[in-house]
């Protein structure tokens, strides 16, 4: 959805709508396939303009489905952003000192009359998205030696592994007595 800020009413404007994961995926480029699905992404905002500067403020929430990064299993996360962006047209002024007045988050420009709030719903979602998801804090995760999930049943690996390296203690003692 685009914005023409010289249409932003007086009084302002509240605008509400949802995307679903077909939009999503179009943001995201081909060589960098996502491990993650979207549910709807909803969003809601209020747009208001004091002359060229444009002020909107709002919140987007979805439901993210990914592996859980120590057992696997699917899980699902809800996730929220709420944000708040002050736009103005570009300054006449060098390059340089472009660059630094962008650099700060919350402060962007626009050119040709035109927000687009299709990029910053996205950026926001993007940003929620857990590097590695858990489907709980406490996962247990896959035992790495039987592949086990370990949230779901027990297995005699770690056990065993302890008994190896107490075998191997024992024989060392051997030997050492030997000497
Ligand atoms: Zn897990
Ligand atoms: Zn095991």
């Amino acid at each position: 959805m685009k914005i023409s800020v010289s249409k932003i009413p007086e009084g302002g404007m509240n605008l509400r709508f949802e995307k679903d994961w077909k939009w999503f995926q179009d943001f995201l480029s081909e060589a960098d396939p996502s491990n993650f699905v979207l549910d709807r992404i909803t969003a809601a905002c209020t747009v208001r303009r004091m002359k060229e500067t444009v002020f909107i403020e709002g919140s987007a929430a979805t439901t993210v489905e990914a592996p859980c990064s120590r057992c696997l299993t699917m899980a699902t996360l809800p996730v929220s952003s709420s944000f708040k962006y002050t736009f103005s047209p570009p300054p006449a002024q060098s390059q340089e000192e472009w660059e630094l007045s962008a650099e700060d988050l919350d402060f962007a420009y626009y050119e040709e009359d035109t927000i687009d709030l299709d990029t910053l719903i996205f950026e926001q979602i993007i940003l929620q998205i857990p590097v590695k998801p858990l489907c709980t804090e406490t996962c247990k995760g896959l035992c790495p030696h039987c592949g086990i999930n370990m949230n779901v049943a027990g297995c005699r690996c770690q056990t065993k592994s302890f008994d190896e390296r107490l075998a191997a203690l024992k024989q060392f003692k051997v030997q050492s007595e030997k000497q």
